[in-house]
């Protein structure tokens, strides 16, 4: 990557340099395509493509999950990628535009088309996600404290998007049909692509972002330019996804389904490997290193557990607003998708200045314990769902104060975790191996899908006869939101326990 070393010629605006806001837009706009895409995902794929099937919820979860664990999984290959050959900014544009199509090409009624779709949002977030977020470091100088508020300025900017989309996307998709929820999450892509465009023009990032040298995308590998073969197997590896993904194939045995998923092989194969490298890692690096390494793998992994559960809002929990709280006149299932991030963009800054309040007094706790915190709030957020069956009316539906009660939590437990540990892993890597463990970091992500995938299928509810919502499945989700409750607190118990521990292997890290 060709690093500008000038900082101080940059503009300033709100005492950021003015590439922030560029990168800000486009991040709102690309994040808004994103989950406004993922709020109609579960309901469309039980409504409409699984429709047919008396396990809907089983291949809705098991897709689902294969989708979630790519997106994310895909980062890590876009990242090295864009450090080895593309560049930041050619990276961005080949990712926008491979999920512009592939939001567009959701538009079509067709499950062929539908899948394949996937595929290229998967392969697109691949190449923008990871260059976006590493853009926003390269505008600031090492160690400026303007960094971190820099960042959390650009967390807004994902939950902007991630708030107004469902809202938008849902209400189109209700009132309109699928399609034009579709469409308008590509809509917002192209518009992110635009504002990125509109800052090269401005030459506001310098030259940040540029291939690695001159030469490289000339260079000729099997006969074809790199600059070339990498977007066209970008643009090839989109069927071959697409393969994977309708791989899922359901087998009932005695009332129970299992499923045969190349995608679980792939990732369970992908766990081993990563930790055999990061094994053989810590037994060649020192003492020092191997320590920080290691509470690396561990913050990243009680992260994944995290997300596991986190990420059940837009597969089990959207299933669970659809047919079991009373939306009447507040909002649609869909919608509920905007609440996480609602309450990101309220609790924001004020737990950012909390820490910054509990340091002058000495009192602001170490990052284990935040991870502790963080996980014991997503397990009384589920315990609150787990109870709303308590107060539910004559037909089995909960109030709404339930669900927005559970959001507000699990959102303050993820602003405990998600923004320290992202900075942490920077200060915990050594060197050699930031880029390898920023990967490790997003592939946190992928593996949580796996999670949410396993707990989707345990949640799933055959029918034969179409809808069902009421009691027919109220005791199904809160009984399994209590057992998530009980993990996610145990988990979290297990954390601030052995906190001490980890506090000690951190050492200077805070
Ligand atoms: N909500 C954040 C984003 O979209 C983080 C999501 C995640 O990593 N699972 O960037």
């Amino acid at each position: 990557m060709t690093e500008s070393t000038e900082f101080s010629d940059q503009k300033q605006i709100f005492g950021h340099p003015q590439g922030l806001f560029y990168l800000f837009f486009a991040e709102l706009w690309e994040r808004f395509s994103f989950y406004g895409m993922r709020a109609l995902l579960t309901l469309y794929m039980i409504d409409v493509i699984f429709q047919a099937l008396a396990e809907r919820d089983y291949a809705t979860a098991a897709v689902y999950s294969s989708y979630g664990s790519l997106v994310y999984a895909s980062t890590v290959i876009g990242g090295k990628l864009s450090d080895k050959i593309l560049g930041m900014r050619n990276s961005i544009f080949l990712g926008g535009i491979l999920m512009s199509i592939g939001h567009f090409v959701l538009a079509i009624e067709n499950n062929m088309a539908f899948f394949l779709a996937l595929s290229l949002i998967i392969v697109g977030n691949g190449f923008f996600k990871p260059n976006i977020s590493t853009f926003v470091g390269t505008l600031y100088e090492k160690g400026d404290p303007k960094k971190d508020s820099g960042f959390t300025i650009f967390y807004m900017g994902i939950n902007i998007g991630g708030w107004v989309a469902p809202l938008l996307c849902g209400w189109l998709a209700a009132t309109y049909g699928w399609h034009y929820g579709f469409g308008l999450a590509g809509i917002g892509m192209l518009t992110g692509l635009i504002v990125f465009w509109r800052g090269i023009q401005n030459n506001v990032f310098g030259d940040r972002g540029l291939p690695p040298n001159e030469h490289v995308l000339e260079k000729k590998v099997l006969g074809v330019k790199q600059g070339i073969l990498v977007p066209v197997l970008a643009v090839l590896s989109a069927p071959l996804i697409a393969l994977l993904l309708s791989s899922y194939k359901a087998i009932a045995t005695d009332g129970m389904f299992a499923d045969q998923n190349i995608v679980n092989v792939i990732f369970t194969g992908i766990g081993i490997a990563v930790l055999a490298y990061l094994a053989y890692e810590m037994f060649k690096a020192n003492v020092k290193e191997r320590k920080e390494l290691f509470v690396a793998v561990l913050l990243t992994f009680f992260m994944t557990i995290f997300w596991g559960f986190h990420e059940l809002s837009g597969s089990v929990i959207t299933l669970f607003a659809a047919r079991n709280i009373d939306l009447e006149g507040i909002m649609s299932a869909a919608q509920t998708n905007s609440l996480n991030s609602m309450f990101i963009i309220i609790l924001a800054i004020p737990i950012s200045m909390m820490w910054t309040w509990l340091s002058k007094k000495n009192w602001n706790p170490r990052t284990p314990y935040k991870f502790g915190l963080g996980l014991l709030f997503a397990g009384i957020s589920f315990y609150v769902l787990a109870i709303s069956g308590g107060s539910a009316n004559e037909n089995g539906f909960v109030p709404f104060t339930y669900l927005l009660l559970m959001y507000f939590l699990l959102s303050v437990g993820e602003l405990f975790m998600s923004p320290v540990g992202l900075s942490k892993m920077t200060d915990l890597a050594p060197a050699r191996l930031i880029a390898f463990i920023m990967g490790v970091w997003f592939l946190s992500s992928a593996f949580a899908f796996q999670i949410v995938g396993f707990i989707g299928k345990q949640l799933a509810i055959e029918s034969t006869d179409g809808d069902v919502s009421g009691f027919a499945t109220l005791t199904v989700y809160t009984d399994g939101f209590m057992l998530i409750a009980k993990y996610a607190l145990g988990a979290g118990a297990i954390v601030l326990l052995a906190s001490p521990i980890i506090k000690k292997l951190m050492g200077k890290v805070y």
